[in-house]
């Protein structure tokens, strides 16, 4: 390769996969239709395992059973108190994982191995934590009245059952941040993983029925955004949904959200983050930064700091800096613990990407470094740099979600 440093072989051990069915009401169940479909392996576009392909069936299927346990069970019944000692237990079985769940995000998704066991994981428990500790002191408030001898207060109530739309990018950081704390507070969820990193989800899954957590409470439905998510997005029982994706599907599930039972949403969508570097800035220092910020991850994250603006009087410096150490960031095997950079997700997103490339270079930008594939092996792409981007760029405006920097000069 000519940009961009390409290491050698893998290190750290394969999983074995041993979760491909949906969860629900605490068993592993094929689809209602029998269906299956392969998560790729990113490194070689080559079949890890067949999952289970739930559909609007099986989403039916799954609410049943969080509607059970919420309406029925013991979860939204217990004090805080106990549902915060389960949750610590499902916390140290994920902190006795790591490994295995690193391995699993890093086959699925990319994600480099090290990145996994030092970061998302931990990060991941961290939140599991947190919110066990949380679970007891969900408190309401008391409030004076306009007569002095009434007072109201307000109570906080679990809010039913809801449902997690996940996305790819941080398959185990983002299943924590939904489920932690529905399930500090009492509710029964449905979730449903990407299509291209189910593998997490359902080990998650395994070890939360290890932990004591109660069947039904958690439901765990892989399959596909259009099918499956869809059905969770406008079923009619299900209370909230939490979503985290792209802002055209977030549109989406608002609309069927609001054209089925007005259930409530969150949404956390796509972003185009700038950087500013100014003219007193250490130099090294802001280049190692504008790199991490961009480049982390394979660029597959929201607040990338995809576009950078760097004041005049220091711009050659930066530019220099950062071609400098963009050659030299090493992309390789995401289990290789030299690489800096795994391959993107899947075929889709590396031909998006690639495809955004071949825009700057047609709209005028000055490719710096960077801007083509690696090999013909799996989905890797060299840290590319653009300077001379212009507002009306595509570059400049969109979304890009990969290895992609825009550079811009400021006075
Ligand atoms: P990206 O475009 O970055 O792949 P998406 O927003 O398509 O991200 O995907 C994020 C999550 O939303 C995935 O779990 C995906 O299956 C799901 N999803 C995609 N389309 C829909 C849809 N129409 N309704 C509900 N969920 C969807």
């Amino acid at each position: 390769m000519e940009n961009g440093k390409c290491n050698g072989g893998a290190t750290a051990k394969l999983p074995e996969i041993k979760f491909t069915k949906l969860f629900i009401n605490g068993q592993f169940v094929d689809a209602a239709s029998g269906k299956t479909f392969e998560t790729i392996d990113p490194r070689n576009g080559e079949a890890i395992a067949q999952i289970a392909e739930g559909d609007k069936e099986d989403v039916d299927l799954a609410v049943n059973a969080a509607r059970q346990a919420f309406d029925h069970g013991p979860w939204p019944r217990m004090s805080g108190f106990e549902r915060a000692k389960i949750i610590n237990k499902f916390t140290d079985l994920i902190e006795q994982n790591i490994e295995e769940l690193a391995a699993l995000d890093a086959v699925d998704g990319g994600k480099l191995f090290q990145l996994g066991k030092l970061n998302d994981i931990p990060a991941a428990a961290g939140h599991f934590r947190y919110y066990a500790g949380a679970a007891d002191k969900i408190h309401g408030e008391t409030l004076r009245m306009t007569r002095r001898s009434m007072f109201g207060y307000t109570l906080k109530e679990p809010i039913g059952v809801v449902g997690h739309i996940i996305p790819w990018n941080f398959p185990s950081i983002m299943f924590a941040m939904k489920v932690a704390p529905a399930l500090a507070a009492g509710c029964t969820m449905v979730v449903k993983p990407a299509e291209q990193t189910p593998l997490s989800a359902l080990f998650y899954a395994h070890l939360s029925k290890e932990a004591g957590i109660p069947d039904g409470v958690i439901n765990v439905v892989t399959g596909f955004g259009s099918t499956a998510g869809a059905a969770i997005a406008s079923h009619m029982d299900i209370d909230k949904v939490s979503f985290t994706g792209s802002t055209d599907v977030g549109r989406k599930i608002m609309q069927a959200a609001a054209a089925s039972n007005l259930k409530k949403v969150s949404l956390e969508l796509g972003g185009k983050s700038p950087l500013l570097i100014f003219d007193d800035a250490d130099v090294n220092k802001a280049a190692d930064l504008a790199l991490i910020g961009c480049f982390y991850n394979k660029g597959e994250i929201c607040v990338a700091s995809s576009r950078v603006f760097v004041q005049e009087g220091i711009y050659d410096k930066v530019v220099t800096k950062l071609v400098e150490k963009a050659k030299d960031w090493t992309v390789g095997d995401p289990f290789d613990s030299t690489s800096r950079q795994g391959p993107q997700v899947d075929r889709k997103q590396y031909e998006k990407i690639l495809s955004y490339i071949e825009h700057g270079k047609k709209e005028g930008a000055t490719l710096l470094t960077g801007g083509k594939a690696i090999g013909d092996k799996g989905y890797y792409i060299e840290p590319t740099i653009f300077a001379d981007v212009t507002d009306e760029m595509k570059i400049y405006k969109e979304e890009i979600f990969g290895p992609v920097m825009s550079l811009m000069k400021f006075k």
